[in-house]
């Protein structure tokens, strides 16, 4: 569930998003598209609670985002996100990149911490990565460890923003097949990406924002088959 009313961001007198309302009661996956600079990842961070918005409310699952400092340390505490490079630290292994959050920002065990981060690499094949450090990794696999430490956390939800987009074909379609089996998990998340193919066929709903402006929005089949606005429609004309 999430809810937008009257959101307003401007960075330097210069407005990125205006006026943004909307509310989605229903949907697990949502997608967010749109062009360069239209501020996908604006509204992102807001959600993430990355970023203040100058004027304006979020709630999601019926809960407001509250921007007060002490508030908004614990609200992204309890968010998993992952963008599109640079999300591991790159000094420490995978296993201790998963488990280093867990120990130091929700004071787990380092017991309990291990526990936790072996039972994701297990699950998503990365075992045998555990004691590389990122740039031992492919781009692919750094994504997938990223995406696993994301869910470390009982994360309410799953923020990704273009997880992809810094990857080769090959690579993309490994981090694109886990996001899917987080998806049948019934994880919820909120993605936004510049892959069509999967927005159509593994999102729920999709958001087209341009402009700093949902410019169209609703369930993914129908944005994609009967796009309504000349906007949307150039866009996807353009991209696909
Ligand atoms: P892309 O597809 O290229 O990632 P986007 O839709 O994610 O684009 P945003 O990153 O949200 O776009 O940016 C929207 C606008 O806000 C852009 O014009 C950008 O230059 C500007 N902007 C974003 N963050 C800042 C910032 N911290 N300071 C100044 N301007 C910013
Ligand atoms: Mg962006």
């Amino acid at each position: 569930k999430l809810k937008i009313s009257n959101l307003e961001k401007a960075f330097a007198g210069k407005t990125v998003l205006k006026d943004i309302n909307i509310d989605l009661e229903h949907f697990r996956s949502l997608a967010i598209i749109g062009p360069s600079g239209g501020g996908k990842s604006t509204l992102l961070r807001m959600i993430a609670g990355l970023q203040r918005p100058d004027r304006g409310e979020i709630h999601i699952n019926g809960e407001r985002i509250d921007y007060s400092e002490t508030l908004l340390h614990e609200y992204r505490k309890t968010i998993g996100v992952v963008f599109q490079s640079y999300n591991l630290f790159p000094h420490l292994t995978a296993l201790d990149n998963i488990t280093l959050p867990l120990t130091v920002v929700h004071k787990f065990s380092k017991e309990k911490a291990k526990i936790i981060a072996l039972d994701l690499l297990d699950r998503f094949q990365l075992k045998v990565h555990m004691d590389k450090k990122p740039h031992q990794l492919s781009g692919g696999q750094q994504q997938r460890i990223a995406v696993a430490r994301a869910l470390s956390i009982e994360s309410r939800f799953l923020l990704f923003d273009e997880p992809t987009s810094a990857l080769d074909p090959e690579l993309t379609s490994e981090v694109l097949d886990m996001i899917k089996e987080l998806q049948e998990q019934d994880k919820d998340l909120i993605l936004v990406t510049h892959e069509m193919g999967f927005a159509r066929q593994s999102c729920d709903y999709v958001l087209f924002i341009a402009d700093g402006q949902i410019i169209e929005h609703g369930p993914s089949a129908k944005i994609f088959k009967e796009p309504q606005t000349l906007e949307l429609k150039n866009f996807l004309n353009k991209i696909l």
